[in-house]
């Protein structure tokens, strides 16, 4: 976009997309990475050491795309289960990189101790695309609810459901990126024919409690784990990250299930949702890979050392 009042290039001002809109903006989505190559050649290489799971399969316009969990070994009912989810938006890289990076690195460590359930890349068509919508521009995040039109955010809820009550923690890892204000935000705004309002994107790392079970100190402990290995985004003028008042350094709160959001499928004591800035001149993509794994890993200490708050 030239300019933030120059209008999003598919549809009408004030006017929901419908059929058309849609298929022309399906059209204008080119493939850039492959998941097959990227993620589920790395899958494949932990079944040796980890239980790797199908859990359910995209078909979209005759692309395939299966759906992948991987647990670690000794599973045991007694044992507190966490949840590490990635690519819920399927452009969030780093999310989903740093998803596998756990796994492979530090996904072992938690035998006998935790049941761990990872799902690396929730949204795969997306991945390719480098998009934050599915095929049929909807976005999964805000669609973790009953009878969900996403069918990324349906097969996550249906593996989730028997695990309910057992989770302790849920860390879902996610991006805010300089293309969410350049194409994403405007691109939501019109298809939902609404003015689109200019933000700001936060210059770092924060973290999204949930505000109807906020947990300070779990949250701190995950930003203090980051901080020595990316910046922490600082509040804005008005005391603010993306709109959101800043309640502690790098954290800000919404409420997860209302909003549909997918770190509040678990109904788990500790929830989180990570937020690397890849964008800025200050990060390397290995940087945020690693600034997700210190994130899950910091997570998963506090929730088993504190498991009853
Ligand atoms: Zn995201």
């Amino acid at each position: 976009m030239s300019s933030a009042t120059a209008f999003y290039p598919i549809g009408t001002p004030g006017v929901p997309w419908g059929e058309a809109e849609k298929a022309e903006w399906l059209a204008r989505q080119v493939r850039h990475r492959s998941y097959a190559e990227d993620v589920l050649a790395r899958v494949d290489a932990l079944r040796q050491r980890f239980d790797v799971e199908q859990y359910g399969q995209l078909d979209y316009a005759g692309e395939r795309y299966p759906l992948y969990a991987i647990r670690n070994r000794g599973w045991r009912d007694g044992l507190p289960t966490v949840l590490v989810t990635g690519g819920v938006h399927g452009y969030e890289t780093s999310g989903v990189h740093g998803a596998l990076q756990f796994v492979e690195r530090h996904g072992g460590d938690y035998e006998g101790r935790a049941n761990l359930l990872a799902v690396p890349c929730v949204s795969p068509w997306a991945y390719e695309r480098i998009h934050r919508w599915n095929m049929h521009a909807i976005d999964p995040n805000r669609s973790f609810r009953e009878n969900s039109p996403a069918g990324e955010s349906a097969a996550l809820l249906q593996l989730v459901a028997p695990l309910r009550g057992r989770f302790v923690l849920h860390i879902d890892l996610h991006e805010t990126t300089d293309s969410d204000e350049s194409e994403f935000r405007p691109a939501l705004a019109a298809r939902d024919g609404k003015p689109f309002e200019p933000g700001e994107i936060p210059d770092g790392f924060y973290l999204v409690d949930d505000s109807e079970n906020p947990q300070p100190a779990f949250q701190q402990a995950v930003i203090a784990a980051v901080e020595p290995v990316t910046h922490i985004a600082p509040a804005d003028a008005n005391g603010q990250i993306i709109g959101s008042e800043v309640v502690a350094p790098g954290v800000i709160r919404y409420p997860l299930q209302a909003l549909g959001l997918c770190a509040g499928i678990t109904g788990a004591r500790y929830t989180t949702t990570t937020e690397v800035y890849p964008d800025s001149p200050r990060a390397t993509p290995q940087q945020c890979n690693d600034a997700q794994v210190a994130a899950v890993r910091a997570a998963i200490g506090f929730a088993l050392e504190h498991p009853a708050g």
